[in-house]
């Protein structure tokens, strides 16, 4: 515990919004690895492209307004999903005028038609170092509704920011390249948006004008995509023929795809909406307690529910009783703070809070245990075997933990079941597995309070997992 300033609390309170955001975050923070391939394709998205300077950007981590809906672009690399945000971007008014003749010029100088993605790798940073793996993140307005685009990478080796980007949306659009089909990390994505519970999907099948805006080939892949996302137990929303390059089907119909009499991109994201609180149930997470003019004062986020002054709440894992004399938000007491709100909070009497706590209703306990089943995704390029040394982190709890048994392995890119026999887990298998942690942890399953059942998994301070729980 520390003696602080009120200014630094208010400051650690702000750090606990970005903190908390989202537990996947850690996944940003891994080391920067790139295959040479995939440097060449980096450094074409990156070096060659003019900079929008206009266009604002959420890094990860920021605190977000929770009515927009925050969609994210997911699918194989070079199947569009740049050129997709980049033209939604400029044609709903996004980009800046002056900054997109910038882009029309720079294109015309190379002989070509207008590059939509070059709105999307619109900061020198990223230039500077040559990659963009990082994902990108857009606020936009489009017919009436507020929107924030998300960009992911498709790359396998940049497996880990796509899951960082994907677990912050409400919604997907999954882009598959009408000419290719579906691919490795087609799969790899819609298995991942599966994972994460991301039900309100789209698919853009997009590249029509490659294959000449054929009704019949669409079709066929319209079924073979139908087929993949019922396997994962998604049911899109629509699946729409589009042409990224030549604004079919986005704004508005197409000519060039008479037969095709359903709804354009741009109507079937007005379909979307913002993910509902998942549960009234309270949960406040403790992140660290101050000691301000003799008073104990622990920073905190409020993850679900609603917490109120001088009502009586359990403490877990220690299921001790207490009343919360005061709750801050900064500057000002309030009566009650609700999901997503960073606060802190003051007790008068023991127990005094510290970091890992969670605060809940007497009535509506999370699980306290020190083993659960979870749905595991494996994100380092060393396999896992039994024995190995892990740490896990569900907000801002953190324990020694082990696998103690892998009961079903899944290759996301082929989404065939491997043996299990040997126990081990490869880089993006996805893993139903039993952990073990050293010391019990409080969780609810995934299901139920998306926030308390999530976690990664860490091996000598690299994050090696990322994982949503099951059941008990
Ligand atoms: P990402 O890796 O999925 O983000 O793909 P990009 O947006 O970078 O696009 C990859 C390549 O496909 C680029 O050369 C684009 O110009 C091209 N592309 C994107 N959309 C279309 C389209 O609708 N038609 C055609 N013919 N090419 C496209």
């Amino acid at each position: 515990m520390f003696a602080v300033e009120p200014v630094a609390l208010f400051c650690r309170i702000c750090f606990v919004a970005r903190d908390l955001q989202y537990a996947y975050t850690a996944a940003s923070r891994v080391p920067r690895i790139c295959a040479k391939l995939t440097q060449c394709k980096i450094r074409r998205k990156t070096a060659e492209r003019p900079l929008i300077a206009g266009v604002r950007r959420y890094r990860i981590g920021h605190k977000l307004d929770m009515s927009i809906t925050k969609i994210a672009f997911v699918g194989h690399i070079d199947h569009g999903k740049s050129t997709l945000c980049g033209r939604l971007l400029a044609e709903s008014g996004a980009v800046p005028p002056d900054k997109l003749e910038d882009v029309r010029q720079a294109c015309s100088e190379e002989g070509g038609v207008i590059d939509y993605a070059f709105c999307m790798d619109a900061f020198c940073e990223e230039r500077e170092k040559l990659m963009t793996i990082d994902i990108t993140q857009i606020p936009v307005r489009i017919a009436g509704k507020n929107y924030l685009v998300i960009d992911t990478p498709g790359h396998a080796e940049f497996i880990r920011n796509m899951i960082t980007g994907a677990c912050q949306a409400d919604a997907a659009i999954l882009v598959v390249d009408a000419a290719e089909g579906i691919r490795e990390q087609t799969r790899r994505h819609a298995a991942i948006l599966s994972f994460l519970g991301i039900n309100q999907c789209i698919v853009a099948i997009n590249k029509m004008d490659r294959i000449g805006y054929n009704e019949h080939d669409f079709y066929e892949l319209k079924r073979n995509v139908e087929e993949l996302t019922a396997s994962l137990g998604i049911t899109p929303l629509h699946i729409i023929p589009v042409s990224a390059m030549h604004g079919e089907n986005l704004m508005t119909r197409s000519k060039a795809m008479p037969w095709y009499n359903d709804n354009t991109l741009v109507e079937a994201l007005t379909g979307l909406h913002a993910t509902e609180e998942s549960s009234k149930d309270l949960r406040v997470a403790i992140q660290d307690v101050y000691s301000i003019n003799g008073r104990k004062i622990a920073a905190a986020r409020v993850e679900a529910g609603c917490v109120h002054q001088e009502v009586k709440v359990m403490v877990e894992p220690d299921h001790a009783e207490l009343c919360l004399s005061d709750i801050i938000k900064y500057p000002q007491s309030v009566k009650s703070a609700k999901s997503g709100d960073c606060i802190g909070l003051v007790t008068d009497r023991e127990p005094f809070l510290r970091r890992g706590q969670i605060l809940c209703n007497p009535d509506s306990r999370p699980h306290v245990t020190n083993h659960f089943w979870a749905n595991l995704i494996w994100l380092s390029e060393t396999p896992f075997k039994s024995g190995m040394s892990l740490t896990l982190k569900l907000l801002t709890q953190e324990s020694g933990c082990c696998i103690a048994q892998i009961k079903q392995r899944t290759d996301s890119s082929t989404l065939e079941d491997e043996a299990t026999e040997d126990q081990i887990l490869c880089l993006s298998d996805i893993g139903h597995v039993l952990i073990e942690t050293d010391k019990p942890l409080v969780w609810d399953p995934f299901k139920h309070i998306q926030e308390m059942g999530r976690f990664v998994l860490e091996s000598d301070g690299k994050l090696v997992g990322a994982g949503t729980i099951l059941e008990a």
